[in-house]
């Protein structure tokens, strides 16, 4: 049946909200009691030996989430534009180019920052609807007889579109070519959710962020670097004073930061990884793509449309949804906080207001994420979007046959 009525009035707003809000953005995710409750303590001396300790297991925790035994690993007290920012400054010059797919907006913004910096970017457009095509990466760098091209900028998981691109595909498209550019990956809505290879897929700089896959609030951001990326950064890169490598992984190394570091954040980073291994990592992955595949099907019981139109890049951590023609994907976003409570991912750049996110990452029980598809499916109705009912049940019906 197709549901086109508003629910004007059945649900009174008062100014009282009880029960907890649902944060279902893609970032930042739901944080667990647990990393709450790591965090509700003292700061310790940054320069003492308990902190060392605890830098050092942080550390070593991290490797197994991006799978590197042979990476130098760096946390920066900033977001993850500043890991974006570091991985330039580092590693290129003005006037060096690289090579980027506009696959969404954090590709675009990754893009403009490269630009203001001063780099000479080639960019291979998309419509936003599928990840990066190895195959035309590969042909560029082919054709890029002089080497110009300095590093290959990949976004692993396009949070603006529920789109992945293969990053490992990416690499051997660039093996097939040949070509030495560095290989610079943002997985910034991608760690912590899905698999990720930094050593296997010869990664040389990861980018990631707390707020996301790793369940810890925003403020953090790490870099994976290879040696070969190091190498380049010891030999040139652009002139840099907060952002260089050098100062920040000898310190790290030792489990010690160059600056005051963000010590309550680190509290909840070393929980957050303990419930990740405790959890295991192939089953958290396996939980994403659950949580994916069942918020899909809800997209096709409600007769929606994905913003993703590639099946084999769907992403694991966020669902982007078209709303019909004429119909503002920011207006059923309003009528959904507004009448349940439950913050839902806007639509960004080129898709404003034409499509709504459903995060799915993080911390995110089977009943928890089912609620979050009845307070779409409500608000769908509540805000008079034309769509079938049934997608909670489709849902529902998988999840209740998946293997747990
Ligand atoms: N890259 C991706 C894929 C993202 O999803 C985001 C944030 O959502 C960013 C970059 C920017 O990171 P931050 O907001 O932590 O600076």
């Amino acid at each position: 049946m197709v549901v086109t009525r508003p629910l004007e009035g059945a649900f009174p707003m008062s100014s009282f909200v009880s029960g907890r809000h649902f944060l279902q953005t893609p970032g930042p995710t739901n944080l667990p009691d647990r990393v709450l409750r790591a965090m509700d303590r003292n700061a310790i001396n940054h320069r003492g030996p308990e902190f060392g300790a605890m830098g050092r297991e942080i550390i070593g925790k991290l490797r197994s989430v991006f799978q590197t035994e042979a990476a130098t690993i760096g946390i920066f007290p900033a977001s993850g534009t500043g890991a974006w920012e570091s991985a330039i400054a580092n590693t290129l010059v003005p006037g060096d180019r690289v090579l980027i797919s506009r696959t969404g907006q954090f590709s675009h913004l990754w893009e403009q920052m490269a630009t203001r910096l001063g780099l000479d970017v080639l960019s291979l457009e998309t419509d936003w609807r599928r990840g990066a095509d190895p195959v035309a990466i590969g042909e560029v760098l082919q054709q890029d007889r002089e080497r110009r091209i300095k590093a290959v900028f990949t976004v692993h998981s396009e949070t603006s579109t529920s789109c992945m691109t293969d990053v490992g595909a990416v690499r051997e498209a660039m093996n097939r070519a040949g070509h030495p550019a560095l290989l610079m990956v943002d997985a910034i809505s991608s760690l912590g959710c899905a698999e990720y290879r930094q050593d296997a897929w010869g990664v040389d700089v990861t980018i990631a962020g707390s707020q996301k896959g790793l369940m810890v609030p925003p403020g953090l951001s790490f870099t994976a670097i290879s040696d070969k990326a190091l190498a380049a950064s010891r030999a040139g890169g652009s002139r840099r004073s907060y952002w260089d490598w050098e100062p920040l992984v000898a310190s790290n190394k030792t489990g010690f930061f160059p600056y005051t570091p963000a010590i309550t954040l680190l509290y909840a980073l070393n929980e957050a990884l303990d419930m990740l291994a405790e959890e295991g990592l192939s089953t958290v992955f396996a939980r994403h793509k659950r949580y994916a595949q069942a918020t899909r099907l809800a997209v096709a019981a409600w007769g929606l449309e994905l913003q993703c139109l590639d099946p084999a890049a769907y992403a694991p951590g966020v669902t982007a949804i078209r709303t019909p023609e004429g119909h503002s994907a920011d207006g059923l976003r309003a009528v959904i906080l507004e009448k349940f409570n439950m913050s839902l991912g806007n639509g960004l750049g080129r898709i404003e207001d034409r499509v709504f996110r459903i995060g799915h990452m993080g911390d995110l029980g089977v009943l928890s994420f089912t609620g979050t598809l009845t307070g779409v499916e409500m608000g769908l109705r509540a805000a008079g979007i034309p769509h079938n009912e049934g997608g909670v049940q489709a849902a529902m019906n998988f999840l209740a046959s998946a293997a747990n």
